[in-house]
């Protein structure tokens, strides 16, 4: 990787990926030669614009907005857009990086690429969020398309967002191009069960390799971190399961609630009044907030799935955890554990799935959405949520058996990087120089 830049957590991301391949190159030689590491550490394209917009009272505000198009070789670039003030090329290179291999394990036809803003959207009135997002896609409509490049939601990107950015794009192109976001309402051509489709595949995810040890969810003890759309639904769904989630935070502190968090008011909470979680005590006095997110590590359990966001699990959080007695660990944020804290879940003998396939479900519905929009026909809840659980136990299983043929076996870091490059280093392969 050129270190012509400060970009710790791309470096971290590629890091991860590069070390998993080392006998993936020894045994194809034909990778070395065709140049494929360094043609794919380097994004096709990336773009950095102005954002600028007009506050509530009348001043000029100015962001900086981000889309790098990573790699298409198997599809057009596809990956969400994030607007939280750490957001920066790192950030961005980071999770492009990481989405070419978690688009390519869920089997769909999609390449990887991402984007998004340091606009901060907390605290921010639903005018000054749509004044933002129309000058945002003012400039990205220039760069994406239905076969080109499809943005999604990701951090501070919900439904609420994407309609803004969909209405002004389609206002630019005077056409109705569904295809061209997705995470959309569904009233203006979203698939059902995207919204859930992050925290239920991983979910879905953990099952899998809980079942390989003749384990399950149910009467388990569960710690999700975050409150946003993908922990909402991993807690939604572990519940469902039988498990007993009894924390969850937001990036202000957490909450221990020893009777099982109650989704109904966590999603009030931060679905319709976009509170802070804190307030969960207001309708639930028995339950703790405790100021300080990172803490929520510290509570016993079985199962852990940090939600929230990159490197919220360090080194000592993971031997904590560890020493707590954790069973198995699903990543639904992206990169959420260090590189040394993931050693430490390897070492413990803790079943440990990687983001890029325990979270892969997201992206996963979002090409199912593609698909539909392409068809002009909307599948139900009930088939989309049967192709979902199915991609997932693919993924699972596909990267359990490329964890075994490389020598790694019951390492699924390595086996879903050496399953998902696979298949992008062959695309790349057939295409030749380019
Ligand atoms: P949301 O914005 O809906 O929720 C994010 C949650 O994480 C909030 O509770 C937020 O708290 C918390 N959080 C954000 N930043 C921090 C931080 N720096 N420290 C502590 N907590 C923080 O986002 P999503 O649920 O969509 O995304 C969560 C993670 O999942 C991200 O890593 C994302 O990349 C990943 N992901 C999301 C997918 C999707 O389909 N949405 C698909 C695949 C991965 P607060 O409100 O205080 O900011």
């Amino acid at each position: 990787v050129r270190k012509d830049h400060h970009e710790p957590e791309f470096h971290q991301a590629v890091k991860e990926i590069l070390d998993s391949l080392v006998p993936v190159f020894a045994k194809h030689p034909k990778y070395k030669k065709a140049g494929i590491l360094e043609t794919i550490v380097e994004p096709e394209r990336i773009v950095s614009f102005r954002v600028p917009w007009v506050d509530d009272k009348g001043n000029v505000q100015v962001n900086r907005g981000y889309r790098v198009q990573f790699n298409s070789a198997i599809g057009p670039y596809k990956g969400g857009l994030r607007f939280h003030p750490s957001v920066n090329a790192s950030i961005i290179k980071f999770l492009g990086f990481e989405q070419i291999f978690k688009n390519s394990l869920t089997g769909q036809p999609i390449g990887g690429g991402k984007g998004g803003s340091d606009f901060d959207p907390k605290g921010k009135s639903d005018l000054e969020i749509m004044r933002f997002t129309q000058s945002f896609m003012t400039e990205l409509y220039k760069y994406i398309g239905p076969d080109v490049d499809v943005p999604a939601g990701d951090i501070g990107v919900g439904a609420r967002e994407i309609g803004y950015m969909f209405g002004q794009y389609k206002r630019i192109r005077s056409g109705h191009e569904a295809g061209v976001l997705t995470g959309k309402g569904i009233v203006y051509g979203g698939s059902l069960t995207r919204k859930e489709a992050t925290g239920y595949g991983c979910v879905y995810f953990v099952q899998e390799m809980l079942h390989g040890k003749g384990m399950s969810f149910k009467g388990r003890t569960v710690v999700v971190s975050g409150s946003g759309n993908v922990s909402i639904y991993a807690i939604e769904k572990a519940a469902v399961l039988g498990a007993k989630v009894v924390a969850c935070s937001d990036s202000n502190g957490y909450i221990y609630d020893p009777e099982g968090i109650n989704l109904d008011t966590v999603k009030r909470l931060k679905e319709v009044e976009r509170a802070r979680i804190s307030d969960y005590v207001k309708a639930h006095p028995h339950a703790v907030y405790t100021p300080g997110c990172e803490g929520i590590w510290t509570i016993p359990c079985d199962i852990a799935l940090p939600c929230a966001t990159q490197n919220e699990i360090d080194e000592e959080a993971a031997k904590l955890l560890v020493r707590n007695g954790v069973k198995a660990v699903g990543e639904g944020a992206n990169m959420p554990s260090t590189l040394e804290a993931i050693e430490v879940f390897l070492q413990g003998g803790v079943l440990f799935g990687p983001a890029k396939a325990a979270n892969a479900g997201g992206v996963a519905v979002s090409a199912l959405e593609m698909s539909q929009n392409s068809m002009r026909l909307s599948w139900t809840f009930e088939e989309v949520d049967a192709k979902l659980h199915n991609i997932m136990k693919n993924i699972y299983a596909n990267s359990v058996e490329a964890a075994d043929e490389y020598g790694y076996s019951g390492n699924l870091v390595v086996g879903a990087n050496i399953a998902g490059f696979l298949r992008v280093a062959e695309a790349m392969l057939a295409q030749g120089v380019v």
